[in-house]
């Protein structure tokens, strides 16, 4: 899926040119390198990109001419990726189970840091990876507080359990660190704080001194007008609990944000197929297309109507049940959306903040799902 030659101002001036029949995500280059800079002036330690969140080559490109040097990856397609556009770059391969093949692929890839939360994936790491320089973080997990939806579900040791494999990885002779996950859009900022101190505490049981803490993804994207992400307070805190923490063996701090990093960089513009009897509002793009997240995590309500002219729609909202354009029930956005009154048929909701988990959950379900990318030198309408 490659980008357009042309680069339009902004999605207004694509929009009233092309009159795009399919979905279209507009990507700003500005925006996403601005976001890495943020990253990298404010975040006490080493910055790296969670790829998984939107592996698109030309993130990857702007994250790299930002500064990014570190990519967290799940799989060997992502490491594959970032070697070919990243070469220098370091790979951590933090998915915690993986098969043998896998392991072998990314050992002859030189990759030199993986993250573990069991103990007979721990062995299978300590049998095929040479530990000479090669770092392995204990994942561990807390009751969730602050997210979206809990990422422990899935991944992360219990405390007594990280003890032991981190005593394991040390004796092993790999450079032990530990990593957590808050997760994901975690607008609480606490949820870091009770994490960094439970980490200090599983250090100290096992008589490891750590190298690094990752301190994981999960800084929120600018989902609601009304609910700006606090970074700077983020990283600030962050930093604070580290040194009280830890104290003198406080270690280097690693973050891999993926929806933070990408989010606010990709609008959407979905087109209005239309309106059944004036009640139910049919979408170009839906559940099975960029939307997905929606019902997992929530609406985002930074949107606006615009006429295939341009014209801004502003009449007094109306709560409309939104779908997607496939045949299926599950495609309906939750809840009912408030859209302009005056909305007509052949119009184009403008969705902010759509940059993650949506290019690259995007399926082609019943012959929807192609989408056009678009670069614009700004996204304001
Ligand atoms: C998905 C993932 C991330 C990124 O999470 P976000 O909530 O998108 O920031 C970071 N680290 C790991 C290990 C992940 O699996």
């Amino acid at each position: 899926m490659g980008l357009s030659k042309t680069i339009w101002t902004n999605p207004t001036e694509m929009i009233r040119n092309v009159a795009p029949e399919n979905p279209v995500l507009f990507f700003a280059p500005s925006v996403v390198q601005a976001m890495a800079r943020r990253f990298i002036d404010g975040f006490p330690g080493m910055v790296t990109y969670a790829v998984k969140s939107n592996p698109g080559e030309e993130m990857i490109e702007n994250l790299a001419a930002a500064g990014v040097r570190g990519y967290d990856c799940a799989s060997p397609f992502e490491i594959d990726l970032i070697r070919r556009l990243a070469p220098d770059a370091a790979i951590h391969y933090n998915n915690p189970v993986r098969a043998r093949a896998e392991i072998a692929h990314a050992v002859a890839k030189g990759v030199k840091s993986y993250s573990v939360d069991s103990k007979s994936e721990l062995a299978k790491l300590i049998e095929m990876v040479p530990a000479e320089g090669t770092e392995i973080s204990v994942r561990f997990k807390l009751p969730v507080a602050g997210a979206a939806y809990n990422f422990g579900a899935k991944f992360g040791a219990t405390s007594d359990l990280a003890v032991e494999l981190l005593k394991t990885v040390a004796a092993a002779g790999f450079v032990p660190s530990i990593t957590f996950h808050p997760g994901t859009q975690c607008t609480d900022p606490h949820a870091w704080e009770a994490y960094i101190r439970e980490a200090a505490v599983i250090a100290r049981n096992a008589g490891v001194t750590i190298a690094r803490l990752n301190v994981g993804g999960g800084f929120p994207s600018h989902r609601l007008e009304a609910v700006v992400p606090q970074l700077e307070a983020t990283f600030q805190l962050i930093d604070r609990v580290a040194t009280e923490a830890f104290g003198a063996d406080r270690p280097l701090l690693v973050c891999e944000p993926g929806r933070s990093m990408c989010g606010d960089a990709f609008t959407l513009a979905a087109k209005v197929k239309a309106i059944r009897d004036d009640a139910h509002v049919f979408l170009n793009d839906g559940v099975y297309g960029t939307l997905t997240e929606l019902p997992l995590i929530g609406i985002i309500d930074r949107m606006q109507v615009i006429s295939p002219e341009g014209a801004i729609r502003s009449a007094k909202p109306v709560d409309r049940i939104v779908f997607g354009p496939t045949c299926d029930s599950v495609d309906r956005l939750p809840g009912e959306i408030p859209l302009p009154g005056d909305m007509e048929e052949g119009d184009y909701i403008i969705w902010h903040g759509l940059g993650s988990y949506s290019v690259v959950t995007n399926s082609r379900f019943n012959g929807f799902g192609d989408l056009t990318m678009a670069t614009v030198l700004n996204l304001k309408v």
